[in-house]
């Protein structure tokens, strides 16, 4: 080989492990991440303002970036932002005014946080201190809470999804909560299929949104994910089905059960793993219809941007999560 080509192959080589290493170095891991998060929720938090509702609307904002084109997605460690005439106040004549005196005569939110002298929404510490101080003005209940969240809002829906997240942050006492689980216990017999799409057997033509997992009667439905019980009951389509909103805007539903676990209700806070109830054949007719197909657990997910609420395939996660409870359970 010649050796202007070697020595051009060594160089290119070392400069890929130089930039891999200083990559490495600026990278933080998910519980670093996780950890900074806390601490400004922590840090602006009050007896009357507590680190969960700071902590839902600003997990609610990542969610809708996530997933919205027209939305700024924010670096870390704060998701939450304001809009630009909120936080300077509608009648101020710059939008980009970052005085705290002007922007308070101009009835805007925006404040200084840091103690700077200036009221910057690039600042982390601005952005949760002038949440911190919104919220406080509200009376310091759940009812306050809804209030606040509605007038800054104007939607039930995100109204509804913000107190989802702020219930099983309170609840669980960490915003540390990744772990998944697959629906069904990984060592019962089951077969699924990614059929996204596929045209339904009853009730018209609809499209198939959700994966169908067959299995025998009463093996247990597990929830996949942390989240709040919003619906559990009867429907002419789904039979016995529960419906849980996790705090990644996601909703998830599990459909044809056979019976619910009567430890939970709807409002209950569940964890990944937990058994909701159990498959069954139930549902494509008036209460209590059963026996019409083969006995299987439909499991819908659903993402809600802020504006509308959607489908999505869960055959893929499916994969990987049935991967990790196998891994786990050797
Ligand atoms: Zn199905």
């Amino acid at each position: 080989m010649r050796t202007w080509i070697r020595s051009f192959i060594v160089a290119f080589c070392f400069s890929f492990v130089f930039l891999i290493t200083v990559h490495a170095e600026n990278e933080k891991t998910r519980e670093e991440i996780l950890a900074d998060r806390m601490d400004y929720y922590m840090k602006y938090s009050s007896i009357e303002v507590p680190w969960f509702y700071l902590a839902a609307i600003d997990q609610f904002e990542r969610n809708i970036q996530e997933v919205r084109s027209d939305l700024e997605q924010r670096e870390e460690p704060i998701a939450m932002n304001f809009s630009p005439h909120i936080w300077a106040g509608l009648h101020n004549p710059s939008y980009e005014d970052q005085s705290p005196f002007s922007i308070a005569y101009f009835d805007g939110l925006g404040k200084d946080g840091d103690g700077d002298g200036f009221a910057s929404t690039n600042s982390p510490d601005d952005i949760m201190y002038t949440l911190s101080e919104y919220l406080h003005a509200y009376s310091h209940t759940e009812k306050g809470f809804k209030k606040a969240l509605m007038d800054y809002y104007d939607k039930k829906e995100t109204v509804q999804q913000i107190i989802t997240i702020a219930k099983i942050y309170e609840h669980f006492q960490t915003n540390a909560l990744d772990k998944r689980a697959f629906p069904l216990p990984v060592r019962s017999h089951y077969s699924y299929r990614g059929t996204w799409g596929a045209s339904r057997g009853w009730g018209g033509r609809r499209i198939h949104e959700g994966t169908d997992l067959f299995a025998s009667y009463g093996v247990p439905v597990r929830s996949v994910s942390y989240g709040m019980i919003e619906i559990m009951g009867w429907n002419d389509y789904g039979g016995w089905r529960v419906g849980i909103r996790d705090m990644h805007n996601t909703y998830h539903y599990y459909a044809h059960l056979s019976s619910f676990n009567k430890e939970f209700k709807e409002g209950s806070i569940v964890e990944p793993g937990d058994v909701i109830g159990y498959v069954g054949s139930s549902g494509y007719g008036k209460e209590g219809t059963s026996g019409r197909f083969p006995p299987h657990l439909h499991y819908g997910m659903y993402k809600y941007n802020g504006r509308v609420e959607w489908a999505f395939d869960p055959y893929p996660y499916l994969r990987i999560w049935e991967r990790q409870d196998r891994e786990s359970t050797q």
